[in-house]
């Protein structure tokens, strides 16, 4: 297959960035495959979209919100008939398995009629007032939107912002991850193809320069950001207190396996949190807290599922296990491993056995890891897991909650008493019961705590998803 020509879009043009420049995206299951170029761009490029959509996106907020809602519609019906060609993108770009590919390309059209509905459903309130006058709530967009996002759900992330941020009539300028630029760019085709106007959107492709630029551009109202703590932290220093931000970020998620578990159950959960996707999900399971009763039973069996994992390019059947997404991915992998070796033992092998070519590695597990090591507090976002042995259901929760990240965290246990407790006291935006600490529901609220959030607006659904597209005024009428 041949490199897709990516282009920005700014100003109703696909164009390249001002400099000329571009840069090289390669498939890391086949490292001499170029499967993208793209605009390298800059802050003049960003300067560029941004002051077109702030002066062109009035059109689209005065439009119907039954015509936005067929818009969004349309383009979830173009990315559906779509669905098995963005697949094999994503694999390509990615490097995920066609399944589960083929599971992001299905949920984005899902995301997309969903925030459809809820452009038909913006309402405010009355506030009862003196006879003769009237106090009325409505919502307005905010006004320019920059949406910022990672590259381990290229389309899914993405369609969970330029939808709720359309919806409500916002202009957009999006700035998909410099490593999936295909993916972002076929979102926004979908979008402009199904009738959003062109001065209502517009894509900038490259580097971390263009997030640092968008998101202190004063014509940009609101930013919406999912991606590391790191990057997150520097995005809400640099913007102003009334351009109001939405920050999504890393996570250590921990399970608990409880004496009570069915043991070969527990381990199906903990390997798919931890070894689907690479390891690369956000919600993914990197630390294991497990009652030392059952902990070497627990070990043997997520081993055994470890050594079964397939790994190779994801287009090949059989395979479930794809690489991981580029060079900086395997490095910080070995690099976690020497940590790991350091701290705590390694119980498998690691080296010698994952294909060539591609950025493949293997599972790795470690056991007998302490809560403050550096393999139990930093976010690895690979396929590396850490257990940690507990004796009490005190000390368990307490683990869980010796993190600085609070996205997600999940038991497994057949007591509904501890499951309840369990999901009352532990600090995460998402708690799973006998489930991966992987895997939402796409019309439920999603979001962290701690640092894995600004903890302000719940994404993706919910009461508040909406508020953070919107402002709020208060009309008061007297005849
Ligand atoms: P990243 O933070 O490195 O990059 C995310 C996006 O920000 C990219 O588009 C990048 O180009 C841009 N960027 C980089 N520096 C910037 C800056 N200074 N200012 C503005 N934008 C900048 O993250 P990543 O490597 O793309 O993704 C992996 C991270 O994303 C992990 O930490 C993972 O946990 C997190 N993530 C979180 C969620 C969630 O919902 N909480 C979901 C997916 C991924």
């Amino acid at each position: 297959m041949s490199a897709v020509q990516c282009r920005n879009f700014i100003g109703g043009e696909w164009t390249g960035a001002r400099s000329g420049r571009t840069y090289e995206r390669e498939n890391p299951a086949e490292l001499a495959e170029v499967v993208a170029t793209a605009p390298d761009s800059e802050a003049a490029d960003v300067a560029d979209a941004v002051g077109y959509v702030a002066a062109g996106y009035h059109e689209w907020a005065a439009t119907a919100p039954e015509t936005r809602a067929d818009v969004l519609i349309r383009a979830a019906d173009i990315i559906a008939a779509r669905a098995d060609d963005l697949a094999v993108e994503l694999v390509r770009e990615e490097g995920k398995t066609l399944a589960e590919a083929r599971m992001e390309t299905r949920r984005t059209p899902q995301n997309l009629r969903l925030y459809a509905g809820e452009a038909l459903r913006l309402y405010g309130e009355s506030v009862t007032d003196a006879a003769g006058s009237m106090v009325l709530t409505v919502r307005k967009p905010v006004g320019v939107v920059a949406a910022i996002t990672p590259w381990n759900f290229p389309l899914n992330i993405p369609s969970r912002k330029l939808g709720p941020a359309l919806a409500a009539g916002n202009g957009v300028v999006f700035k998909p991850s410099e490593l999936t630029p295909v993916l972002g760019q076929r979102l926004v085709e979908a979008l402009l193809e199904a009738g959003v106007p062109a001065g209502a959107l517009a894509l900038v492709h490259g580097h971390a320069e263009v997030g640092r630029a968008l998101v202190s551009d004063p014509g940009v109202s609101a930013v919406t950001f999912t991606g590391s703590t790191a990057v997150g932290e520097q995005i809400h220093a640099s913007t102003k207190p009334w351009v109001r931000s939405q920050l999504e970020m890393g996570g250590k998620n921990a399970i608990v396996v409880w004496e009570d578990a069915d043991l070969d159950r527990a381990a199906a959960i903990v390997a798919k949190g931890a070894f689907g996707l690479s390891g690369q999900a956000c919600t993914g399971t990197s630390r294991v807290v497990v009652h030392e009763s059952i902990a070497n039973g627990l070990l043997d069996r997520v081993m055994e599922l470890a050594r079964a994992t397939s790994i190779g390019n994801g287009m090949a059947s059989g395979v479930t296990m794809g690489p991981l997404a580029s060079a900086a991915q395997a490095q910080k992998y070995e690099d976690y491993l020497k940590v790991g070796c350091d701290e705590a033992h390694l119980e498998t092998p690691t080296h010698g056995c994952a294909p060539a070519g591609g950025h493949f590695v293997r599972p790795a597990i470690f056991s007998d890891v302490r809560s403050k090591s550096r393999l139990a507090q930093e976010e690895v976002f690979s396929p590396i897991l850490a257990f940690l042995p507990v004796t009490s259901f005190d000390e368990a929760i307490d683990v869980v909650n010796d993190s600085a990240y609070g996205l997600s965290a999940g038991i497994v246990t057949r007591g509904l008493d501890t499951a309840l407790r369990f999901a009352n006291e532990v600090e995460a935006g998402v708690v799973k019961v006998n489930q991966p600490t992987t895997g939402v529901a796409m019309n439920a609220p999603f979001g962290g705590m701690k640092k894995s959030s600004t903890q302000t607006f719940k994404e993706q659904a919910g009461a508040t998803m909406m508020q953070f597209y919107t402002h709020e005024k208060t009309a008061y009428f007297t005849a």
